[in-house]
């Protein structure tokens, strides 16, 4: 049996995993390593540090299946509609000037309960504050380390993190681009990504917003581009928990700030957020999150959803930015390593 290893618990990562389940059965060890606490990358639901009953989509907000990818990927979006992770997302987005033919849909649970649909289908061996820090090539193997300082061995492996977090590994493939193709080196030194702030505010129970759309994108505004009333953008039940609020920078915002804390950026956004809405109550709680691998702005050129560095051991690149930076960019990037494993295991 190959032991195959899947760095990232995010959606390609977490997809990948499921895909390879289904298609490879019993053949297949699947081992899925993440440096965070908990599952979803981008696709992250947050908790207000002092409360479990609330929650907010820090990331990704929502997801829009274009007319063709509604047909190419249908059986993911059936499979996600029938199971209640996805619901259609009918309520009124400011700002949004949707394509004819695509549909919106919202998460109940928060995004990262899609994630958490397919890792729970992989039946993989998941473990988290597992940092990989390095690869290296050992015979027909590769040997990962980690950050805690031991390592392990693998029969094939997968990264779906962020290219610029790939190339900061040490051994092989990161920092010393030993097995990595002039062309390869080339591709991957031309990906671009967004950096943002996001903000979650949450309310006490008795909390209403008077304003009466669920997101709102805000055009012409130097620090703040979107804003979800997320609690009602999931229609969950606030009669208990109270509402929250998710707020997102501009590109240009996040630029300027980057190398600064969040802490010190947190109530620059407040501010500007309370400007536009002057009758927000004040939160009981708030949560800021530093995105600096936001979204993909130029992917990998020439690269349809992975990247094979090496057949045998096994390493193949995968993750939006060999696609594209929503749901459906993951699905391909998934979809395009999983035909890469069949062959190879
Ligand atoms: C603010 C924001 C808004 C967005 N809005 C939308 C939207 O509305 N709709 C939509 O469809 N998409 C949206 N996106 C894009 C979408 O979230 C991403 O395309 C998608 O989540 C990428 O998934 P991924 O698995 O490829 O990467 P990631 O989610 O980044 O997963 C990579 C994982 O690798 C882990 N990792 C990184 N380095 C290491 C390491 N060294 N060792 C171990 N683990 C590691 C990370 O912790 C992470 O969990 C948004 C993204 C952001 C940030």
């Amino acid at each position: 049996m190959s032991r195959v290893l899947i760095v990232g618990a995010g959606l390609t990562g977490s997809l990948c995993a499921c895909l390879l389940r289904r298609e490879m059965q019993n053949k297949v060890h699947i081992v899925v390593w993440d440096k965070a606490r908990g599952t979803g990358g981008r696709m992250s639901t947050a908790r207000p540090p002092d409360s479990s009953s609330q929650s907010a989509d820090l990331g990704a907000q929502y997801i829009t299946a274009t007319a063709a990818y509604a047909r190419s990927h249908h059986s993911f979006y059936s499979e996600l509609l029938s199971s209640g992770v996805l619901k259609p997302f009918d309520l009124l987005i400011e700002g949004l000037k949707l394509k004819d033919g695509s549909r919106n849909y919202m998460t109940p649970l928060g995004m990262s309960s899609v994630v958490k649909h397919f890792l729970s289908e992989s039946g993989a061996d998941l473990f988290f504050e597992r940092h990989v820090t390095g690869l290296y090539r050992r015979g027909a193997s590769w040997e990962v380390q980690r950050k805690a300082g031991d390592s392990e061995e693998f029969d094939a492996v997968v990264l779906t993190m962020p290219v610029p977090q790939i190339l900061q590994l040490q051994g092989d493939v990161g920092q010393s681009e030993i097995l990595l193709s002039v062309q390869q080196k080339q591709q991957l030194a031309q990906v671009v990504y967004s950096s943002r702030f996001a903000v979650a505010l949450f309310f006490a129970p008795d909390v209403v917003f008077t304003f009466p759309w669920a997101a709102r994108y805000v055009a012409d505004n130097p620090y703040i581009c979107y804003i979800a009333a997320d609690s009602r953008k999931r229609n969950a039940g606030l009669s208990l928990i109270g509402p929250s609020l998710v707020v997102h920078t501009s590109v240009p915002f996040g630029l300027e700030h980057l190398e600064k804390d969040k802490e010190e950026v947190q109530p620059i956004i407040l501010q500007e957020l309370y400007e536009l809405l002057p009758d927000l109550p004040q939160p009981i709680s708030i949560k800021c999150q530093k995105w600096r691998y936001s979204q993909v702005l130029t992917s990998v050129p020439d690269c349809p959803g992975q990247m094979t560095v090496l057949d045998r051991p096994l390493l193949v690149l995968g993750g939006d930015a060999f696609s594209h930076s929503n749901f459906d960019g993951c699905v391909e990037s998934a979809l395009s390593m999983l035909n890469v494993l069949k062959a190879s295991l």
